[in-house]
C-alpha cells in the first residue's frame, strides 16, 4: 500500500506540483466530510488541488488506469455525504479553480470555474445589476457543488433549480476526455441532453471544470409577508392558492413555531409579533416578492396580504426591510439551529406541492408511532419539505427514514428535492426506486465511468 502510495503521489505532484498534492498531516480535516449528520468522515490517501482542465484530465487518466477512487470536492457544504471520499482514494478538490472567467451581458451568461462560490459570484454581478437566481442556503457553497447536486434553495418557486440555470457544461470523463455539452445557446435539439445527464450526478458520472449560467436582471424591489396561522394545514394550503393566484412569488416558506421559536432564542430573531399571536400561530408562511417596478411590487403585496387573511391568516405583517432580511438569513440557518439542538438526521423529501398537507399528516403518524420528534420548515412552494429527525436509536430512525421516503414516494415524490443521495440516503434508495431505473443509471454510470473509479459509495454502493 505504503508503495502505490507512494506511487499515487509522485505521479500527482508531476501533474499539479508538490505544493497542490496533500497527504498525511497535511490533509486538513475539512476535507474528511461535508456537513451531512449521519456518515462518518474519511481520510483521503491525498488531496489534489488542479487549476486546470488539463491538470483534472490528467489526474483523471491517472487514476483510472490505476484503479483509484476519485471525489471531487467544492466546498463541503453538501448534506448528503456526497463528497466522503474513499479511505485508498484521492479528493479533486476544486479550491484553485476559483475563476469567473466571463461576465457576457450581452447573452446574459457567467462562464465560470467550479470552485466558484455563490457569495463571490453574488458579489461580481450585482453592481452589474444582474443576478444568478439560484441560492441554496449557504452562500459558501461552490457552483462546481450546485451543478452536481442540483442545488435548489428559497428561490426555486420562481427560477426553478441548477439544472434551469446551467446552459452548458465543460466536463472530464474519468478518461480524461474533456466534454463540452450546450454552451450559451438557450436552446438545443441535437442528441442526448448530457449538460442534464451530468447535473445533479454527485460527481459519479464525469468532474465539471467550467459552467455556463444564466443571469436575470436584479430586481431593486423586495417585500416580504410574513402570516401566522393556528395550524400547518392550513399553512400547506395556502401554497397552492398563493401560486395560483398569479404574484410569482420569489419565496415561499413555510416555518413551524418551534423552528420560529428556536430562531428567536438562539439568533435573536425579533418581528415584532405579539405574544397573543406567537401562542395560537402553530405555523408561519413566509412569502417573498420581488419587482423592477414599484407600483407591481405594492399590488402584489397586497395581492399576498388579502388572500393570507381570506385563508385564515391570524394576521398577516408586511416586515420592514430588515426584519425579512433576519428572517430569511434566520430561515438559511434552520440546519445549524437543528444540529445545535441535536437533530440526528436532516432531509429534504419532495412531493407535489398540493401533496404537502397529507404528507405532513402522515409525518406526523410516523413520528408518534416511533417515538420521534420531527420538527420542520421548508420550501413549501416546492413541496420540498426539511425536516429534522430526532431519534437517537439508529435502527428505530433507519424505520422511520424509510417510512417518510416510501411516504413520499407514494405521494408521487422522491427521497430528495435538492441535498441529493451521496453516501447517506443512497440504501433508502437503492431499496425503495424502480429496481428497472436503478439498473439503467447502473448502465448510464458504467458508460461514463467503466471502471467505477468516479465517487463510489455515492448514487450507489461501493461495488458501484
Ligand atoms: C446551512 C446550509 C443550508 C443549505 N441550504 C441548501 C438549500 O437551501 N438548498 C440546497 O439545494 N442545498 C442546500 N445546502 C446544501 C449544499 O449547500 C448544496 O448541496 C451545495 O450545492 C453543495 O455545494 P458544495 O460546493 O459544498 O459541494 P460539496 O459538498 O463539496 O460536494 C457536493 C457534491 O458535488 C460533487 N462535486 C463538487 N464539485 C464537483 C465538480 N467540479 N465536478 C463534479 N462533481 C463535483 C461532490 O463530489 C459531491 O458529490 C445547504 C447546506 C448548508 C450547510
Amino acid at each position: 500500500m505504503a508503495v502505490v502510495q507512494a506511487d499515487l503521489v509522485k505521479h500527482l505532484v508531476a501533474v499539479v506540483g508538490a505544493p497542490n498534492v496533500l497527504t498525511g498531516d497535511a490533509v486538513k480535516e475539512e476535507y474528511t466530510h461535508d456537513e451531512v449528520l449521519t456518515a462518518a468522515p474519511v481520510v483521503p490517501a491525498a488531496v489534489v488541488l488542479p487549476a486546470s482542465t488539463d491538470e483534472v484530465a490528467a489526474v483523471l487518466r491517472y487514476a483510472d488506469s490505476e484503479g483509484v477512487p476519485v471525489t471531487a470536492r467544492g466546498t463541503g457544504t453538501g448534506m448528503s455525504g456526497a463528497c466522503i471520499p474513499q479511505p485508498d482514494g484521492i479528493v479533486v478538490s476544486f479550491e484553485r479553480m476559483n475563476h469567473i472567467l466571463e461576465i457576457d451581458r450581452e447573452n446574459s451568461i457567467a462562464v465560470v470555474e467550479p470552485g466558484v462560490q455563490l457569495d463571490q459570484l453574488d458579489a461580481a454581478l450585482a453592481p452589474l445589476g444582474l443576478v444568478y437566481p439560484v441560492f441554496p442556503g449557504e452562500y459558501s457553497a461552490s457552483l462546481g457543488g450546485n451543478v452536481s447536486t442540483n442545488a435548489g434553495g428559497m428561490r426555486a418557486v420562481k427560477y426553478g433549480v441548477t439544472r434551469h440555470q446551467v446552459l452548458g457544461l465543460e466536463a472530464v470523463l474519468p478518461s480524461g476526455e474533456v466534454i463540452q455539452c450546450g454552451g450559451k445557446v438557450i436552446k438545443l435539439s441535437t442528441g442526448y441532453d448530457l449538460t442534464q445527464l451530468v447535473i445533479g450526478s454527485e460527481g459519479t458520472l464525469a468532474l465539471v471544470t467550467k459552467a455556463y449560467l444564466k443571469l436575470y436582471p436584479r430586481a431593486p424591489h423586495g417585500a416580504t409577508v410574513l402570516a401566522p396561522f393556528t395550524t400547518l394545514d392550513e399553512v400547506t394550503n395556502a401554497v397552492p392558492k398563493v401560486v395560483a393566484s398569479g404574484v410569482g412569488p420569489l419565496i415561499l416558506e413555510y416555518i413551524d413555531m418551534l423552528t420560529l421559536a428556536a430562531m428567536s432564542s438562539q439568533l435573536g430573531l425579533e418581528l415584532g409579533i405579539p405574544d397573543d399571536v406567537k401562542e395560537r400561530a402553530f405555523a408561519y408562511l413566509v412569502v417573498g416578492l420581488e419587482d423592477t417596478h414599484l407600483d407591481r411590487l405594492e399590488e402584489d403585496t397586497h395581492t399576498v396580504a388579502s388572500l393570507m387573511s381570506e385563508l385564515g391568516a391570524i394576521d398577516v405583517y408586511v416586515l420592514p426591510p430588515a426584519a425579512a432580511t433576519s428572517l430569511i438569513e434566520a430561515r438559511e440557518k434552520a440546519f445549524w439551529i437543528a444540529k445545535a439542538n441535536g437533530a440526528d438526521d436532516i432531509i429534504d423529501v419532495v412531493v407535489p406541492r398540493a401533496s404537502v398537507p397529507e404528507f405532513m399528516q402522515r409525518v406526523g403518524e410516523i413520528a408518534s408511532a416511533n417515538g420521534a420528534w420531527i420538527a420542520g420548515c421548508g420550501h413549501a412552494g416546492d413541496g420540498n419539505v426539511h425536516m429534522a429527525v430526532f431519534q437517537k436509536d439508529d435502527e428505530a430512525r433507519q424505520r422511520i427514514m424509510t417510512a417518510l421516503f416510501r411516504t413520499g414516494m407514494e405521494l408521487g415524490g422522491a427521497i430528495s428535492g435538492e441535498h441529493g443521495l451521496g453516501r447517506a440516503k443512497n440504501k433508502y434508495f437503492l431499496e425503495l426506486e424502480d429496481p428497472a431505473k436503478i439498473a439503467l443509471m447502473r448502465r448510464i454510470k458504467a458508460a461514463f465511468d467503466p471502471n467505477g473509479i468516479l465517487n463510489p459509495g455515492t448514487i450507489f454502493d461501493r461495488s458501484g
